[in-house]
């Protein structure tokens, strides 16, 4: 992590010492959250909608941290101890963070896109660390406090830094790609998530590839080629592109450098062939067809570092990804249960509900769906088109928790027998009356938005059947 003198790290923040006897004091770290302090540390107060960050400044000299940054618009507190006059400490944050990176000999890979960041993120770490030192985000970190802290915490020793990429709106991705400055840049797909704040996918690809304008000159972007979006706002005028920006584009359609074909699944992971290689089978520990399409872009990254082929293979075989997502569990007498409880847009779901059509081996198949939270007006209409998704689906039941996704159970009752499609307001009764129909040789799918909280039903299902 960060390790400096307390005057380095103004310089860097663009701030000024309140006292220069300080200046010699060395701070190891950067925290936000004032119970996270230990000796060395700079507190960055930040401030919400309902607290006030420097209301804490004093606590934090108090508890251990050996400065703070204060903002010099504000008269100063009556504290003891370093303070770091800067004009706003989440600006102050960003550019330290961005200052710090690039003092330091670090390559950067950045990951954006509308599903699938967190685990392209985890599975271009596992790949890059059969050669390299790699520092990643931690769990979702991905935003603009975030991705700061994660580049102050990032080891000494680090050769490669791996950031995932958030946004919930314009602007947002540009403001992240311009502290990290990537020297590759992956967009894993466009999806429909944040529709409420952008309007239309177009929107969305535009806000995505506001990566671009951070990528080093001669930088590699690595994309969803099976998405006509992106290549369309790629040649648009206003995007702001690096000089002599390499493209690499993987997906299922052969018009991309790499595609996957070939693909099946056991309830271990799944197995699928690439063009790109002459023995180009590969197996990974996750479910899915949207995972091959994480791991290509995963293995893209990797061979642009140099990472040998068989390495890849077997890094890609041992993957551990961060928790809670498309994970396979047993309930005590035997019942499989994916749990895909983590979030939901309907790319996703679409997504999971084609992979959970392609597995076969059971003997009946159930899907428990929640609300897909914050699509925006058309809401209702996105829910109801997801019913539809279970036209010509070997899928035999669908039990739905909350009010939206009843809206998709009343779409989906046309195509499915009488009876198969319940929807529900209490997920105690929805998991009793799911394990009344199914018996150990049977598979359910969860998956809702994490605001609905279906590990509950996951919980129970386990625990039950
Ligand atoms: P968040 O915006 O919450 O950070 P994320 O982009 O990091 O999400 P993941 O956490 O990797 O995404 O995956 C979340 C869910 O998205 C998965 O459980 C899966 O259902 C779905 N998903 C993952 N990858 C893809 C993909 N390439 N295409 C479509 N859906 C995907
Ligand atoms: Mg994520």
């Amino acid at each position: 992590m960060i390790n400096k003198k307390l005057s380095e790290i103004a310089a860097l923040s663009g701030g000024r010492l309140s006292h220069e006897q300080y200046e010699d004091v060395m701070i190891h770290g950067v925290e936000t959250d004032t119970r996270k302090l230990s000796g060395g540390t700079l507190f960055v107060p930040l401030s919400g909608e309902r607290f006030d960050g420097l209301e804490f400044v004093g606590d934090a000299l108090k508890q251990g941290a050996s400065a703070a940054f204060w903002p010099e618009s504000r008269e100063l507190p009556a504290i003891e101890g370093a303070l770091i006059l800067v004009d706003d400490p989440l600006l102050a944050l960003q550019r330290l963070a961005a200052n710090y990176l690039e003092e330091r000999n670090v390559r950067v890979v950045g990951i954006t896109g509308s599903n699938g960041k967190t685990t392209t993120k985890d599975m271009v770490a596992g790949l890059l660390r059969a050669k390299y030192q790699v520092h990643k985000t931690s769990g979702n970190y991905n935003n603009h406090i975030g991705l700061p802290l994660t580049i102050l915490q990032m080891p000494e020793q680090t050769d490669i830094l791996v950031l995932e990429m958030g946004m919930s709106g314009r602007g947002e991705i540009e403001l992240l790609a311009g502290i990290a400055k990537p020297e590759v840049a992956v967009i894993t797909n466009i999806g429909d998530a944040h529709m409420l704040q952008l309007g239309s996918r177009e929107e969305i690809a535009r806000a995505k590839l506001e990566i671009v304008s951070g990528l080093q000159d001669h930088g590699l972007l690595v994309y969803n080629g099976d998405e006509p979006l992106i290549a369309q706002v790629l040649n648009e005028k206003a995007t702001i592109q690096p000089a002599d920006m390499k493209h690499y584009r993987f997906g299922f359609e052969p018009t991309n450098d790499d595609y996957a074909t070939g693909i099946m699944l056991n309830a271990r992971g799944t197995i699928f062939t690439t063009t790109s290689t002459e023995d180009g089978s590969y197996f990974i520990p996750l479910l899915g067809q949207h995972n091959v399409s994480n791991a290509m872009a995963a293995m893209a990254v990797a061979r642009y570092y140099g990472v040998a082929e068989e390495d890849i293979r077997q890094q890609l075989r041992d993957l551990e990804v961060t928790g809670m997502r498309t994970e396979v569990v047993t309930g005590v007498t035997g019942l499989t249960i994916i749990n895909d409880a983590y979030n939901a847009s309907p790319t996703a779901v679409r997504a999971a509900l084609q992979l959970f059509d392609q597995m076969s081996g059971f003997r009946q198949k159930a899907v428990v769906l929640g609300d897909m939270l914050e699509l925006g007006p058309d809401e209702v209409n996105l829910h109801r088109s997801i019913g539809h998704e279970f036209r010509e689906k070997k899928i035999d039941y669908l039990y739905t928790y909350g009010p939206l996704a009843a809206e998709i159970a009343a779409a989906a009752s046309e195509h499915f027998l009488a009876g198969r499609v319940r929807a529900f307001d209490d997920k105690g009764q929805l998991a009793s009356e799911l394990c009344s129909i199914l018996s150990p040789r049977d598979i359910v799918m969860v998956k809702g938005s994490r605001g609905m909280r279906l590990e509950e039903v996951v919980r129970s299902l386990r625990e039950t059947a």
